[in-house]
Formats: structure tokens, C-alpha cells, sequence
């Protein structure tokens, strides 16, 4: 199945100026590589990321001429580079259930994410279970109820305002009782408290491991792309509230720079799991970092 490409933006846009494809060969000088920084730089990429990717593609390269499809080719095999060791499913595991945790700020796509997620492992042929472990939003429990009945996947909730951690409890029994593959339990996204929250996502961790100790297996942060370099800060405070272990970059099918993306790679190195490519259930795509940098350079 042809899945979209996440759209580049600005970069590819951008690099049309630096490397018309009519001109003629250029001189690979300070000038230009500033030019490519800049370039970089407002794909969200970030100053440090962006540095270092036309450092490594300045190495040896100096004074040489190149036409502009040579740099644009250099420019994605760099950021190819960095994005390869990131671009990786998340892991199934023996475990059953398979406790995958959701985090992310309200709007990110944590609902949509896993649908999407649901639709996919059920089409796997794996048995899951949903927890709306976001009680405190009326309207994401109902969203989340109408992914799992697209996906065709029940969905634990609570009544609005219960305690997260005993849904994720009650969750955990049944999707033992049924010998689920995988739960996947949603949480709040309120980061105006963030002692709460963390208290609330420490709570959900300490109950389901009275029946699982290895549980949480996978700890997922859903990022919207269109956030830009809030994407890192995100990452940041996540980390602080929960032990991520891969993230899930959604609204890469906008106008979404997607540099942030490189920036994140680069930074933190945690496993991009999947992608979000627009509203509809089909969406996610695995991430592909040859496509991605092609695409992104333009
Ligand atoms: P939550 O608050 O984190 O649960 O976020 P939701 O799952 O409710 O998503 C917020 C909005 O983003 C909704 O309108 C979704 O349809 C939209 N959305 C989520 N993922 C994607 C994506 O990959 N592409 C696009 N275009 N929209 C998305």
C-alpha cells in the first residue's frame, strides 16, 4: 500500500533557493554550508542538530563544487544518518497482557494513536484492550469509545471524574481474565499541574505492577509534529513524569516542518515507533527514515 510521505515543508521549499536544480555547480564554501544551516534551522531542526548535520556534510567536501541534487543528496543521507538508529517498531513482548502505557499533552493524538494502534495489533491478529484512563475528559473517554468500536476493541472507562489507577486495575484484571495480548491504557494529558499528573501516572505505574511488576513494557509519548521545537521540551517533562521508552510523532501529514523530528532523534534517541499521517484509522505509518529525509530535504 502506497502510504503518503510525510510532507517536508518548509525545508524542501527552502532548499529550492540554497540549490536551484537549473543552476550551476557551487563551490561548497562558508557561505553556503551558513546557508544550509539556516535552512535547517527554520525546518525545526534546532541550532545544535543543525550544526552538527552540516559538519559531517562539510567533512572532506570542502572547496569541492557540487550541483544541487548532490546536496540535497548529502543533506538526506546525513539526516538518514541520524534518524536510522530511531526507526524502530515498538517491540512485542511475551508478557500478556503486553501493558502499553500512553502519555502525552491533551490534543497531541494520544486518542486517535491508539485506535490507530488498536486497529493495527487487531489486524495482527492479537487481542487488545483499551483503558480511558483519561476520566477527568468526558469527551476523550466518548472519542476513545469510538475508536475501539472502529477498531473492534473494547474499552474499559470509568465514571467521569474515578480514579485512573483503579480503571487501569479493573483493566488489568479483565485483560488477564480474557488472555489479552496487549492493554492499552490512556492517561491524562493536563500539564497545567504537573505534580498531580505525575502523582496520577505514578499511581497508574505502582497498581497495575501489583499484578504485573514488569509492567508498564512499553511507555509511549505521543508528540504533534506541528508543535515544532515544543516537541523537545515535551519529551523533557515527560521524561521527568514517566520512564518513556518511544515516542509516536502524529500531524506529519500537514504543513508540519518535521525537522523537529532530526532534533528529537539527535537529542534524545528515543525509538520512533510509528507516525501519524492524518484522521483516519489506515494513518500510522512505521517510520522510515530514507523516506523521511528524502522527503524532508525535498
Ligand atoms: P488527545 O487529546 O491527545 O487524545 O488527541 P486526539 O487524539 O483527540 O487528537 C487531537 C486532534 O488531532 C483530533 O482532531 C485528531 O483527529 C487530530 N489528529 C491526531 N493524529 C493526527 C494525525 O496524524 N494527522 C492529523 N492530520 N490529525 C491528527
Amino acid at each position: 500500500e502506497p502510504s503518503e510521505a510525510p510532507k517536508a515543508g518548509l525545508l524542501s521549499r527552502l532548499m529550492g533557493r540554497v540549490a536551484p536544480a537549473a543552476a550551476p555547480r557551487r563551490v561548497l564554501d562558508d557561505a553556503m554550508l551558513e546557508q544550509l544551516e539556516e535552512l535547517l534551522i527554520a525546518s525545526d531542526m534546532g541550532v545544535e542538530t543543525a550544526l552538527r548535520v552540516t559538519a559531517n556534510l562539510a567533512e572532506g567536501r570542502m572547496g569541492k563544487r557540487l550541483s544541487s541534487d548532490e546536496i540535497k543528496k548529502l543533506l538526506a543521507t546525513e539526516i538518514a544518518r541520524i534518524m536510522e538508529p530511531v526507526a524502530r517498531p515498538m517491540p512485542l513482548m511475551p508478557q500478556r497482557p503486553q501493558v502499553v502505557l500512553v502519555v502525552g499533552v491533551n490534543g497531541s493524538g494520544k486518542t486517535t494513536t491508539i485506535g490507530k494502534l488498536a486497529s493495527q495489533f487487531r489486524a495482527a491478529g492479537k487481542s487488545v484492550v483499551i483503558a480511558a484512563g483519561d476520566t477527568f475528559r468526558a469527551a476523550a473517554v466518548e472519542q476513545l469509545q469510538v475508536w475501539g468500536d472502529r477498531a473492534g476493541v473494547p474499552v474499559m472507562t470509568a465514571p467521569e471524574g474515578s480514579d485512573p489507577a483503579s480503571l487501569a486495575f479493573e483493566a488489568m484484571t479483565r485483560a488477564e481474565a480474557e488472555g489479552a495480548d496487549l492493554l492499552l491504557i490512556d492517561t491524562a494529558g493536563r500539564l497545567q499541574n504537573r505534580a498531580d499528573l505525575m502523582e496520577e501516572l505514578a499511581k497508574i505505574v505502582r497498581v497495575i505492577r501489583k499484578k504485573d511488576p514488569s509492567a508498564p513494557h512499553n511507555t509511549l509519548l505521543v508528540l504533534d509534529a506541528t508543535t515544532g521545537q515544543n516537541a523537545l521540551s515535551q519529551v523533557e517533562v515527560f521524561q521527568k513524569l514517566a520512564d518513556v521508552s518511544g515516542l509516536v510523532m502524529t500531524k506529519l501529514d500537514g504543513t508540519a516542518k518535521g525537522g523537529v523530528l532530526v532534533a528529537l532523534a539527535d537529542r534524545f534517541g528515543l525509538p520512533i515507533h510509528a507516525i501519524g499521517v492524518g484522521e483516519q484509522i489506515d494513518d500510522l505509518d512505521a517510520f522510515d527514515p530514507e523516506e523521511f529525509a528524502v522527503a524532508l530535504v525535498g
